[in-house]
């Protein structure tokens, strides 16, 4: 390091455009630089920890922006639901007074992987809560799915979910599959109005993926050529899929706990 910043606590502030996260950042930035810290005015690689402030949405764009950097992340809610968050705006006092004393905890959170192969090229997509596959334009998809090249099923119908632990609670839940405990190192392969007629055949419910097992999807094509790739909301078009082989990410998203509140009142108090 070049810029005189040796030693120096520098923490990254991220916030989305809403007047209750700018207000928040500007507070959250005075109190931390009463405790010695140093705000980056851009994000610094080598900060040692990242705060974002918004709801889950934007959590999520930030750890996708700056690429699932190593440094832990910890998310201030002014959104509806927050999730990821472990601090509101009325304890930023709090959080910076625990911090600086080291009371935090660095917990894990598991990422999906995919490898999307096209006919001349293969590209990887991480996700923090859920990989879709879907049909573009409402159409019917039609996917071959194998668990380690044993063959599952045809799937027909909107799509398949597969969601993290951490994003089971999330489109995941509202697809019907269920809640997994997040350290639960797994994947849930949950599909989206699956179809049952004579014609076709599709699991209705959710199947829970061990670690070390890799889902094979291979697109079957009728009318269309084109598959959808949604990763954590952010939807991307691909022509000509192959093959999509999805399974754990070796990399984790470290996240600050300060077990102010456990898994299952988190979930009653957001779902219940
Ligand atoms: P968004 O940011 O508006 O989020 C949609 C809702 O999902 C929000 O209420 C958010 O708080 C909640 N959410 C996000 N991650 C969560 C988690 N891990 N646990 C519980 N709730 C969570 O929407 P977006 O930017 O389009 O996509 C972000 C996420 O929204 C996606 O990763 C997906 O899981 C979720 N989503 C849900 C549905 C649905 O429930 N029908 C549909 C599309 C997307």
């Amino acid at each position: 390091m070049e810029n005189g910043l040796q030693g120096k606590k520098i923490i990254n502030i991220i916030h989305n455009d809403n007047i209750r996260s700018k207000e928040t950042s500007e507070l959250l930035e005075n109190k931390l630089k009463q405790y010695g810290y140093i705000i980056s005015s851009e994000f610094d690689y080598n900060a040692e920890l990242s705060i974002c402030i918004g709801g889950d949405g934007a959590f999520l764009r930030a750890v996708h922006k700056y690429n699932f950097p190593y440094m832990p992340f910890v998310g201030v809610n002014t959104g509806h639901l927050g999730f990821f968050h472990e601090i509101t705006p009325e304890n930023i006092n709090k959080f910076v007074e625990n911090y600086s004393k080291g009371k935090y905890n660095i917990e894990d959170i598991y990422l999906v992987e995919a490898i999307v192969c096209t006919r001349t090229s293969c590209i990887e997509l991480i996700g923090v809560n859920e990989i879709v596959i879907k049909g573009i334009e409402s159409k019917v998809i039609h996917l071959n799915v194998s668990i380690d090249d044993d063959h599952l099923e045809c799937f027909s119908g909107d799509g398949l979910i597969i969601s993290t632990p951490s994003g089971s609670t999330a489109y995941n839940l509202s697809a019907g599959g269920s809640i997994v405990y997040p350290t639960l190192k797994t994947l849930q392969l949950t599909p989206l109005c699956p179809i049952n007629s004579k014609a076709y055949r599709s699991l209705q419910n959710s199947a829970i993926i061990p670690d070390g097992m890799a889902i094979k999807i291979n697109p079957e094509y009728r009318d269309e050529n084109t598959v959808l790739i949604v990763v954590d909301g952010n939807q991307l078009k691909y022509d000509n899929v192959v093959e999509i082989i999805i399974k754990l990410s070796d990399m984790t998203l470290r996240k600050l706990t300060f077990h102010s509140q456990n898994f299952w009142s988190k979930v009653r108090d957001r779902f219940i």
